[in-house]
This record gives C-alpha cells, sequence and structure tokens, in this order.
C-alpha cells in the first residue's frame, strides 16, 4: 500500500476518459488501496483513480471520516454508473484534491442511484442522498474527464468555508 501522486490542474488525464474495469486482479485491488492511502494523507472525501494517474473507472470515497469523530469506512466502486436522478437539486461548495486551494457552488442531483461492482466482484446498488450523492457526482464526473471548475459559480481560492476573497482576481485564478 502507498499514497500516490495526486494530478493536478492542467494534467491531461484529468481530462481524459477512465476505461471500464475487466476483470478485478491483484493489480486492480493494489491501485484501490493505494487510492484509499491517498484520499485519508489528503483528507478527501472521495478520489477517482484518474487523480493518481490511471485512466481505470474506480472510485473511493468515505463520508463518515470527514464528520467529527467520524470512523474510516472507505468504499470502493468499479464500474460506476448513475441509474437514476432526481429532479430535485441541491446546491453544495464543492472542492477537489487536483485543484487545491479553489472552492466554488455546484448544482448537483439531490438524490441518485448508483449501480456498481465492488472489490469482491459482486453487483451493488446504492441510493445516496446529501453528501454521498454529491461526492459520487462528483467523482463519476472524472471518469468521463470532467473537473467540477467547468460547472462551478462563485468560485474562489482559499481556505474553505471563507468566502470573503476579492471575486475578481478568483475568476483571474480559474482561467
Ligand atoms: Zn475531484
Amino acid at each position: 500500500m502507498a499514497v500516490r501522486e495526486i494530478r493536478k490542474l492542467k494534467d491531461e488525464l484529468l481530462y481524459k476518459r477512465s476505461r471500464e474495469v475487466e476483470i478485478i486482479d491483484d493489480k486492480i485491488k493494489e491501485i484501490s488501496e493505494d487510492m484509499i492511502d491517498t484520499l485519508y494523507k489528503y483528507d478527501g472525501i472521495g478520489l477517482a483513480a484518474c487523480q493518481v494517474g490511471v485512466l481505470k473507472r474506480i472510485v473511493v470515497y468515505d463520508i463518515e471520516y470527514i464528520k467529527e469523530g467520524g470512523v474510516r469506512t472507505p468504499k470502493i466502486l468499479i464500474n460506476p454508473v448513475i441509474t437514476k436522478s432526481s429532479k430535485q437539486m441541491v446546491t453544495t461548495e464543492e472542492g477537489c484534491l487536483s485543484f487545491p486551494d479553489l472552492f466554488g457552488c455546484v448544482d448537483r442531483h439531490e438524490k441518485i442511484t448508483v449501480e456498481a461492482t465492488n472489490i469482491k466482484g459482486n453487483k451493488i446498488t446504492i441510493n445516496a442522498k446529501d453528501i454521498e450523492s454529491v461526492v459520487l457526482q462528483h467523482e463519476l464526473d472524472h471518469l468521463d474527464g470532467k473537473v467540477f471548475v467547468d460547472i462551478a459559480y462563485d468560485t474562489y481560492v482559499g481556505e474553505k468555508e471563507d468566502n470573503t476573497k476579492d471575486k475578481k482576481k478568483n475568476k483571474k485564478v480559474k482561467k
């Protein structure tokens, strides 16, 4: 197990479509474990394989650990697909390990259903709402080479929760 380097900003792998995992072999298991190590190392909530330089449809996430007193409950999704989305939208301030210190508002579906394969090769269905739904939409976008900065608004550079920075300056940084 190892922490991997996170691809950032203009790294071309962030803008490419990731390929389906065909066989869950030792290599896929190792990548997934490394992704989990990397997720915790950098205090992330979710991470897609392309962010560590692997163009495979693998996502890891943990929405429990960031809560106060939260325990580690990492989840690994292989070849996840959104099969249902609520009409109801929710707006959340998002950030991304590939865009350090950049935050912005994104509109996402409040609830989604995701079908995926787990690391044991079993089919699983996740009915996600609120933060889990937002995280999964963010990570699944990564698998299609999409990044949140392209759909975010009111973006700013700085510490999370600190949106007092000059907006004009932030727009410049965004480009
Ligand atoms: Zn991201």
